[in-house]
């Protein structure tokens, strides 16, 4: 039987709409005892149907990683490389316009610029490629790639590291959206011997401050939680608190995803083991509870592909980029499903599959957070749901 406390707990989070840090940490503990789970799972999927309804949204983007040099050294990174590697890779201006018009061609919407963080700080050869194109940082070459997406059609998305207000203004006509995944708020992370421990891009404060930043120059923003790289219950759980008063003050966030570390080959992370299916369940329950029911929750699909019935039960509303045309160059070992399948395991999970832009509904509907011409092109795509204008089943999920 469940006990009295576990029960109002579960309850009074639902219908509040709040679950606290103290409560998140007790019921995580608690994840091994199956009612508990199940009780957990079934308040996360009433919370999530009563904010966001059977919808489960999933975006069709091409991933444009304009470059994957970067100054930090995340224990657990590949998309990191060095300029000696045959692997390392900065996009011109032409190669970003062939991709995104690939995308546009197989109807995609959204043209994802990821890349690593600040890599002309730390490689004298990446400061002579700029130079050389006349730029004096990534992010003028950032900007100048985001105006050539959007000419092809697409609307950017960036996810580019740590970038300053002024940086963000000036990407702000070109970017639908942008985001930084938050990861853990917790400064232990980059103590000598934690995966952050040369990463100063990952300084907790500095990323809650882009954050804030954000929020004060009306950016849908996308934040995340990155599980399993060595924090504890209670960092978590900080965490996802941070990111509900951030989301709460401002009203700029836009998602939030859940990602579950996996550890890869060739990395100093490699022996460290993945996070039980149970516990990545369990945690996005949590975190429904905790963003409360009008949040749109993400989990990547290609990173627990064997359980997604079980992460749809736990509250999950959105699946974030899905691209027909490019890999997942974050986790390329991880293949993404197929759409159609994503659709027909979303339906049989009693839920519906709908297509979105990188910005949602929500945001749409509040034109202070973009500027004219960025409304006009989100416009044309938004049918008057907020989401993708509907095409026929067939070229939506091929
Ligand atoms: S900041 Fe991002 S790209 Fe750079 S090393 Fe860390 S995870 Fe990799």
């Amino acid at each position: 039987m469940l006990s009295n406390d576990a029960y109002r707990t579960l309850r009074s989070s639902v219908d509040e709409d709040f679950l606290s840090v103290q409560a998140a940490v007790e019921l995580a503990r608690s994840l091994k005892d199956d009612l508990i789970f199940d009780a957990l799972l079934e308040a996360a999927l009433e919370s999530k149907i009563r904010g966001k309804g059977r919808t489960v949204s999933v975006s069709k983007n091409v991933f444009i990683p304009l470059t994957n040099l970067c100054r930090d050294r995340c224990a657990y990174c590949t998309f990191s490389k060095t300029p000696d590697s045959a692997e390392a890779k900065t996009y011109t201006l032409s190669e970003v316009a062939s991709v995104a018009e690939g995308g546009r061609k197989t109807g995609c919407i959204e043209a994802l610029f990821c890349l690593g963080d600040k890599p002309e700080v730390a490689y004298r050869s990446h400061r002579e490629w700029l130079s050389k194109r006349g730029y004096e940082t990534t992010t003028d070459h950032l900007i100048a790639g985001c105006e050539t997406a959007f000419e092809v059609g697409l609307l950017p998305h960036t996810n580019a590291g740590i970038l300053t207000a002024e940086e963000m203004e000036a990407l702000r006509p070109t970017n639908a959206s942008m985001g930084l995944m938050l990861e853990n708020i917790s400064p232990r992370l980059r103590e000598k011997g934690m995966p952050h421990q040369y990463a100063p891009d990952k300084d907790p404060e500095i990323r809650l401050r882009m954050h804030r930043e954000a929020g004060e120059l009306k950016i849908p923003f996308t934040s995340g939680v990155l599980i399993g790289i060595g924090e504890d219950e209670n960092e978590r759980a900080q965490t996802i608190k941070a990111i509900r008063e951030l989301s709460d003050r401002y009203g700029h966030i836009q998602e939030v995803i859940i990602q579950p570390f996996h550890p890869k080959p060739d990395t100093p992370m490699r022996f460290v083991s993945t996070l039980e299916f149970k516990e990545i369940a369990g945690w996005i329950a949590i975190s429904r509870l905790m963003l409360g029911s009008k949040a749109n929750l993400q989990a990547p699909p290609n990173l627990a592909p064997e359980v997604l019935e079980l992460l749809l039960r736990a509250g999950v509303s959105d699946w974030g980029g899905v691209s027909p045309v490019t890999v997942d160059f974050i986790n390329p070992e991880a293949p993404w499903p197929g759409l159609k399948d994503l659709q027909d395991r979303t339906e049989q999970a009693g839920q519906e599959l709908v297509f979105r832009l990188p910005v949602y509904p929500d945001h749409i509907a509040r034109p202070e957070f973009f500027e004219t011409a960025m409304l006009e092109r989100i416009n044309d795509f938004a049918g008057p749901d907020g989401y993708a204008k509907k095409e026929s089943p067939e070229q939506e999920t091929a």
